[in-house]
């Protein structure tokens, strides 16, 4: 684990491949570790990881402070509406009050594009060592999102070897609000860097046909691409384009929140052209139940019916959930180790279970 590279995490275009298997490995045996009966692994013992949520949040907040217990990490959270940020107070001079108490690790959730980059840049102008975790930034990146998403899919591909390689040649539709959504940014550099082909699809609206070219820029201050070979973008109008011969599906909400303008004449007739059913789903061939994903919050209905939401044949969104906490585990112990990168180290033994902190 000595050898991981990022001290912060923004975004995942800076991720080589073997950056992706070690999340995934490391995630997927946190899965599996037993984790009944207050059972924590002391690997952030004397940690402090701090969140700081300026945008609602229900999964990722909550999922990420389960994750920093299980390692057993103290745990602090900022709420806005109860803060001096209502007093005038700046989101810098905020996040400083938390570092001088101490964090070691600052997930930070912001509606505009680029704040935790702002802050990574703050913070090593200052000499702060703390790590910065990107928990969703505008529509720019969600990179635990992506990872999760990486996680449930390679998982359901190949549950016993469940790396990157689950997901090569794998053909994945990604389908609505593409333009106004981070986790589509994010699935697109993880899922290509694994060698994944993904096809997008929705109204010109809201898939531009730039979008075709989107893991071609890199991110500022990045020279080149860490991974080698990506799998391809294609941009479809229909359903009917997208579905045949795809792997899996994942919905994406209509973020009415983000859209400027009326981007779309009517959530029903959204729903009739995008909106995935059992019946649609068929469109994608094979023998085998195709899964379908989607990060949450769905409106039930319109991006997806209620009926395949609520079916496990099909539905992983509950699994995505789940996976969740040992993909941000992964995280937390990841940027900790990078933490303490030059000294003593985060050995095997934090790794293993004790019931000492329930
Ligand atoms: N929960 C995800 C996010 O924060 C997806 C969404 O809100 O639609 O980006």
């Amino acid at each position: 684990m000595s050898g991981w590279p990022h001290h912060h995490l923004i975004d995942l275009a800076r991720f080589s491949r073997e950056d992706f298997a070690t999340v995934l490995g490391l995630a997927q045996r946190f899965r599996t570790l037993p984790v009944s009966g207050g059972r924590k692994l002391p690997a952030l013992q004397g940690r402090l990881v701090t969140t700081l949520f300026f945008e609602p949040s229900t999964r990722t907040r909550s999922s990420f402070e389960l994750a920093a217990r299980r390692l057993s990490a103290d745990v602090q959270s900022f709420t806005p509406s109860s803060s001096s940020l209502s007093k005038g107070e700046t989101l810098l001079d905020t996040v400083l009050t938390y570092v001088a108490m101490g964090a070691d690790v600052l997930v930070v959730r912001h509606r505009c594009t680029g704040v935790p980059a702002r802050l990574v840049h703050h913070l090593r102008t200052l000499g702060i060592r703390a790590s910065v975790l990107n928990g969703g930034d505008g529509l720019h990146s969600h990179p635990s999102q992506g990872l999760l998403d990486l996680l449930t899919l390679a998982r359901h591909f190949n549950p016993g070897d469940p790396g990157p390689r689950a997901l090569e040649g794998r053909r994945i539709a990604l389908v609505g609000d593409v333009l106004h959504s981070r986790v589509a940014r994010s699935n697109l550099w993880a899922l290509t860097a694994c060698g994944a082909d993904v096809v997008l699809c929705g109204p010109p609206t809201l898939v531009p046909d730039l979008f075709r070219r989107f893991v071609e820029a890199p991110p500022p201050g990045q020279q080149e691409d860490p991974v080698a070979r990506r799998g391809r973008i294609e941009v479809c109008r229909t359903l009917e384009e997208a579905l045949p011969g795809a792997d899996a599906v994942m919905t994406l909400r209509l973020q009415k929140e983000r859209m400027r303008q009326h981007l779309l004449s009517s959530l029903e007739s959204y729903h009739r052209c995008f909106g995935l059913t059992h019946a649609r789903l068929r469109l994608c061939g094979g023998s085998a139940p195709v899964p379908v994903l989607h990060p949450g919050p769905v409106n039930r209905g319109v991006e997806m019916s209620g009926a395949l939401l609520s079916d496990p044949e099909h539905s992983l969104v509950d699994e995505q959930v789940l996976n969740g906490v040992p993909v941000r585990m992964a995280l937390l112990y990841l940027l900790a180790a990078s933490e303490v990168a030059q000294g003593a180290a985060l050995d095997q033994s934090s790794l293993n279970p004790s019931s000492s902190r329930p």
